[in-house]
């Protein structure tokens, strides 16, 4: 398959190490698949320890000089490099529609949003202060310095192919780390078609690396990016079962982590709920990217009294859901990834069913699509043994769990190991701040289902990670603090 882009040379299929595009010492490759159609878009370098060393060590090579450069000069390329990605938005959305199978539109959106990392960070750098302490002894001087950390490494999951690398890249670069980037094996070419910008932007050789691999080369790349001394930090977003393999290897040279895993979203939704607020958030958080992110709403808990009349707007609006290849302007949701994902979504609706779930709607593949075209179902009767209110189910499923007293809805919210975003619909502002304050969560969304942005913090607590991206507390998560004590200033 050819993909008709403006600008082909955005389709790159080497990996980016050094500021050289480059294939792995082995010359193998592995194929990229168009989830849509199960054709080979792409082979990508297979790359290892070998190549990801010398990734690294280029990385090392660019920082101090990276880090020299005034903030604003950072800032200005960065800036440059969102305009790129915003003048490219429709080719970079083809390829990662290709790649990923979301709707082409949906993709734009992402690479609007992926773009708006680099310019956020790149003007928050130049705001990068120390600060001055009281001394507590006379003739001393308290100084803090906020530096950037060094050479830090990055892995990213398929479900945003280009927002991700952008978010854990943008404030790395804007504070003068340098980064090398491990994109998913599902869809390496969102992220390689970045750094291409990046480079014709003026980004130096070594700042930005991006080294590919499939499913077996992970292992041995995250080996050296975790074992490797010269890096200091790993920012990992993905399972939370990889999350804490990667943060047990980086206890070897003690680097800084930042995970963002998994996540089971409950969305409560109080009797006293607008209904036209909580059904458009559904829209959002159960079919956008067709619930295969890690905020997808998860556990939709409904109070009784609001029950019927939900579930009965729910089935309306899931039926309004086209499922079709993300090339067709009237799909609404794209396939999912791959086999495994559909193995898991159709594991969790046969579950639901065994222990009594009622399937208003889908439960099934697309008819016509077959494949991993999944349809939107809608279930009832949801508890918490089923296999969906434990693990994410990353598919366009709505369980719905019925619930009495407030009390009831926020223990079962919190009843799991995960805590990274919780959705709330009420009316009553006592109550959102009472259970705002009482989810586990380390987002709550409140009468929306649209929380995601650069400026704000993005993470989780428990098992669904550590730190946070976007935001100052993003930019903080690539510094370290240096106290400088300065003494003998002496009365003259
Ligand atoms: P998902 O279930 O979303 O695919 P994974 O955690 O398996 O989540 O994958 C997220 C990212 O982690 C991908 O880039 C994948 O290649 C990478 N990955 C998987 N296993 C390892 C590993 N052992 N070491 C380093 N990276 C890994």
């Amino acid at each position: 398959m050819t993909l008709q882009l403006n600008d082909s040379s955005l389709f790159r299929q080497q990996a980016y190490i050094d500021g050289q595009w480059v294939d792995a010492d082995s010359g193998e490759t592995f194929p990229v698949y168009d989830p849509a159609t199960g054709e080979v878009i792409a082979n990508v370098p297979r790359l290892g320890a070998a190549e990801t060393r010398r990734a690294i060590e280029a990385a090392e090579r660019a920082q101090a000089g990276w880090a020299k450069l005034l903030a604003k000069d950072r800032a200005r390329m960065l800036r440059d490099l969102a305009d790129a990605m915003l003048a490219n938005a429709d080719d970079l959305a083809m390829i990662m529609t290709a790649e990923q199978g979301k709707p082409w539109p949906e993709a734009k959106a992402e690479v609007a949003y992926a773009a708006s990392f680099f310019e956020w960070f790149g003007e928050e750098a130049k705001r990068v202060y120390g600060e001055t302490i009281p001394a507590p002894m006379g003739e001393r001087r308290l100084v803090v310095l906020r530096q950037p950390i060094g050479v830090t490494v990055g892995i990213t999951p398929w479900n945003f192919p280009s927002a991700m690398p952008t978010r854990k890249a943008a404030p790395a670069l804007a504070v003068g780390c340098t980064m090398v980037l491990k994109p998913a094996e599902q869809t390496p070419l969102s992220a390689l078609a970045v750094a291409e910008l990046a480079e014709r932007v003026g980004i130096p050789a070594g700042v930005f690396s991006i080294v590919t691999g499939d499913a077996e080369d992970a292992p041995k790349i995250g080996g050296e990016m975790t074992s490797n001394p010269i890096v200091r930090k790993l920012s990992f977003t993905g399972s939370t079962q990889v999350g804490k393999l990667l943060m047990e290897q980086c206890a070897g040279t003690v680097k800084k982590v930042s995970l963002e895993l998994g996540g089971n979203a409950p969305f409560l939704v109080f009797d006293d709920a607008d209904l036209d607020d909580a059904i458009a958030a559904i829209n959002v958080a159960k079919y956008r990217n067709a619930g295969q992110t890690c905020i997808s709403a998860n556990r939709v808990l409904v109070q009784s009294g609001i029950h019927d009349a939900f579930v009965e707007r729910v089935v309306e609006l899931s039926k309004t859901v086209n499922v079709a290849p993300g090339f067709d302007p009237s799909a609404t949701i794209g396939p999912l990834i791959d086999d495994p994902a559909l193995e898991k979504v159709a594991r969790h609706v046969a579950d639901a069913k065994t222990r009594g779930g009622e399937v208003l709607l889908g439960g099934d593949v697309h008819a016509e699509h077959g494949r991993t075209f999944f349809l939107p179902t809608v279930i009832t009767g949801a508890d918490m043994s089923w296999e969906m209110s434990n693990e994410e189910t990353f598919g366009p499923v709505t369980a719905v769990h019925r619930f009495e007293s407030e009390a009831d809805a926020v223990r079962i919210a919190n009843d799991t190991p995960f805590g990274l975003a919780a959705y709330l619909f009420t009316r009553d502002h006592a109550r959102i701040w009472r259970v705002g304050e009482g989810l586990d969560y380390g987002m709550i969304a409140i009468n929306t289902g649209f929380i995601s942005a650069a400026e704000a913090p993005f993470g989780g607590v428990k098992e669904s990670g550590i730190g946070r991206e976007g935001s100052q507390h993003g930019i903080e998560d690539f510094l370290e603090l240096k106290y400088m004590a300065w003494a003998g200033i002496r009365d003259e």
